[in-house]
């Protein structure tokens, strides 16, 4: 599965969520198995295992945020993973009570709306309160591996 599946190349998020607001509170993951759902109502999804802390804890809060990364983001990405870990670069904002990534992409601040177990993990459905984005580069995975993205012709991509 890993090697079949590690061959269709994904963004890469760090998956949030908190009881209130306060730094103290906030539990963060690396996640990439999230996507889109549904344009109208607004809604994603992250799957996450059922042996990671952050299954119990969006249980808990019913909300969730998601930072899709930038290029210059690995170590963040790796921070949050459990590996090499950067506390100096983990910084926070706020976005309607929930914490995202400074930095990143594209911030959504997410409501769950619905939880599917799906064998060792849980799909977690959002629906999508607040979203903001910025130009850039994101951060590619693939094969395990973490990879830039390289543009192929031109780079105005929207008329479909
Ligand atoms: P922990 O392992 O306890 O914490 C994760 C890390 O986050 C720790 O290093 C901790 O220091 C740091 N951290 C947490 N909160 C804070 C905070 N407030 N401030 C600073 N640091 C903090 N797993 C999935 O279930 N689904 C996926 O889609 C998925 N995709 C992945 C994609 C990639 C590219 C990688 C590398 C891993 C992926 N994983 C995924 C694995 C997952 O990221 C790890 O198993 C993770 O350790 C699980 O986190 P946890 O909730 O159990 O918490």
């Amino acid at each position: 599965m890993r090697k079949a599946l590690g061959r269709f190349a994904s963004g890469v998020t760090i998956v949030t969520t908190a009881e209130s607001e306060s730094e103290d509170n906030v539990h963060g993951m690396t996640a990439n198995a999230f996507t889109s759902v549904s344009l109208d109502p607004p809604l994603v999804l992250v799957s996450i295992s059922t042996r990671a802390r952050m299954d119990t804890k969006i249980a808990e809060t019913g909300r969730y945020g998601v930072s899709i990364l930038a290029g210059d983001q690995e170590p963040l990405s790796l921070h949050f993973a459990g590996g090499t870990q950067q506390p100096d670069l983990v910084r926070f904002v706020w976005r309607t009570g929930v914490p995202l990534l400074e930095g990143a992409l594209v911030h959504l601040a997410c409501t769950v709306i619905d939880s599917h177990p799906a064998g060792d993990h849980t799909l977690h459905v959002g629906r999508v309160d607040q979203l903001w984005y910025d130009d850039g580069r994101p951060l590619v995975f693939y094969t395990g591996s973490f990879r830039a993205l390289e543009l192929q012709g031109r780079d105005d991509g929207w008329g479909f």
